[in-house]
């Protein structure tokens, strides 16, 4: 990055709060379980894990009153995930509270969809806005591969729910892996295109969980474009990129597609993004190694004008670009190692919510 684009910033062009790098709050990732009903090898590959205490956990009305300050801020956009999310129990009721807070524009869930046929209806007559649904593989035989677990076809099944419950401008996200799932992206745009469901392809990254990652299994931005040119024809680039991670593609008959790519093209320039755990750490990159104890201030009392001058500043001073420093990295491997994952959970990607 120049030296100039990195001048101090503490208004962006739009008037709201904006961090060194002039990137705007807006978009808030609120994990609110680290426990999985999965164990995906780029995620999960461990069966047993540190996991956070549950006396730990935020309540829902801790979330509610933090989200009530980060959106008074700037937030509009919030995610729940995880872990699972739907493994936190009622998780409607939370939907609900935060479907009730008028500055948030986009209240959206990212599931691996196992347990989503059966909450569907709830999530959405609560006020859940979208969803996005983690499929990797259409083959059982893969999916208990990459996963650990035989349930392929509740993914499948949860997948169906979402429109029948009424969502629309639903996302199936999947994680690329080479040798693993590189021959079925044309399956999956067309199982996306049979859903009404836009699919996105997501680089396989070195984050904190990914403990089996090498640069060899990084199946490509460029290495999909060509792929899918081939099979397709043509593949347009559809619209500028946003603040929104996927760039998004079409093919000749009009369907369109996303890649995520931050691991070869990161877009840590336009990153709006922070994370806050199930237990109330603030993070202000997915490769951030500390964050901020939102939960301690809460349970001792804050006020909520305190916690506003605290999140400001501290976003304020945020200069993270953690996927642009990764990818300067010469022979790049894995980011943490088991060791040290196994001594703090925080350092999870399951922890922090992908
Ligand atoms: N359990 C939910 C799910 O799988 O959708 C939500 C949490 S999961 C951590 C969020 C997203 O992170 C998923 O779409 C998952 O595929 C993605 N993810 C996890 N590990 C990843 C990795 N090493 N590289 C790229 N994406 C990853
Ligand atoms: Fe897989 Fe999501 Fe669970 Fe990670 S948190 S193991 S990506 S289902
Ligand atoms: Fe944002 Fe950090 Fe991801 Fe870059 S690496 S896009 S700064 S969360």
């Amino acid at each position: 990055m120049q030296s100039d684009e990195q001048a101090p910033a503490e208004v962006s062009p739009g008037g709201a709060l904006a961090d060194q790098l002039g990137r705007p709050l807006r978009s808030l990732r609120l994990s609110v379980t680290d426990r999985c009903n999965l164990r995906c090898n780029y995620c999960m590959p461990e069966e047993d894990y540190v996991w956070l205490p549950r006396q730990e956990l935020l309540t829902f009305e801790e979330i509610a009153r933090l989200a009530e300050v980060f959106t008074s801020l700037g937030v509009t956009d919030v995610r729940l995930t995880g872990g699972e999310p739907l493994l936190r129990r009622d998780l409607p009721s939370l939907v609900r509270i935060l479907a009730a807070n008028s500055r948030i524009q986009d209240l959206a869930l990212t599931t691996n969809g196992v347990l989503f046929s059966e909450q569907a209806e709830a999530l959405r007559g609560a006020g859940l806005h979208r969803v996005t649904l983690s499929l990797d593989t259409l083959r059982p035989e893969r999916f208990l591969a990459l996963t650990g677990r035989e349930s392929h076809a509740k993914v499948l099944e949860g997948i169906a729910a979402a429109g029948r419950a009424g969502f629309t401008k639903s996302k199936i996200d999947t994680v690329v892996i080479r040798g693993a799932n590189d021959d079925e992206l044309a399956d999956l745009i067309e199982y996306g295109r049979s859903v009404q469901a836009e699919v996105r392809f997501i680089e396989y990254m070195d984050v904190g969980g990914a403990t089996n990652w090498s640069l060899d299994k990084v199946f490509t931005r460029a290495e999909m474009l060509e792929r899918l040119a081939k099979r397709y024809g043509s593949v347009t680039p559809f619209e500028q990129r946003t603040s929104a991670p996927a760039e998004r593609f079409a093919l000749p008959d009009g369907t369109v597609f996303g890649i995520i790519a931050s691991t070869t093209t990161p877009f840590c320039k336009s990153c709006d993004r922070s994370r806050l755990t199930a237990d109330g750490l603030w993070y202000l990159c997915l490769y951030a190694q500390s964050g901020v104890d939102m939960r301690k201030m809460l349970r001792a009392g804050v006020p909520t004008e305190e916690l506003a001058e605290r999140i400001s500043s501290v976003w304020r001073g945020r200069a993270d670009r953690g996927a642009e420093l990764r990818a300067a990295t010469g022979h790049r491997g894995v980011f943490i190692g088991i060791d040290q994952l196994r001594q703090d959970p925080h350092l999870e990607m399951h922890t922090r919510g992908g």
